[in-house]
């Protein structure tokens, strides 16, 4: 009866200490154990679960970049071969012209029709 009582206690002890071992290794981002961690160009994200949001919205980012350069595409004249002279032309809506993380919006060069990101890490989006 006692040495049974003993081992479920330092089965709680183990298993308490392997969530907290989880919990840290979330909450730094997989910095400590050596776990090399990447910094982001804008700085956002310290956490692991910060740093996935964050890569979910630069896939938006992405995106919402991709929709408004067919819709550039779109709506230029296949003629004359002129671009939209505003990036609204593509009618879209407001949520496709600026970007999902730092909310800037997009850069758009009418005389190109090419349209860029300007949120810091985003150049190549
Ligand atoms: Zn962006």
């Amino acid at each position: 009866m006692k040495a049974t009582s003993g081992n479920s206690l330092i089965g709680l002890l183990v298993a308490v200490f392997i969530v907290i071992l989880a919990s840290v290794f979330f909450v730094t981002g997989g910095k400590f154990l050596g776990g090399e961690s990447k910094e982001r160009a804008d700085g956002k994200g310290k956490t692991l679960i910060g740093k996935s949001l964050y890569a979910a919205k630069d896939d938006v980012c992405i995106s919402n970049l991709n929709q408004v350069r067919q819709g550039i595409s779109i709506a230029t004249d296949p003629v004359e071969n002129t671009f939209p002279q505003t990036i609204e032309e593509t009618r879209l809506g407001t949520q496709f012209y600026s970007c999902p993380v730092g909310k800037e919006p997009y850069e758009y060069d009418p005389t190109t029709g090419t349209v860029k990101c300007p949120h810091k890490g985003h150049e190549k989006y």
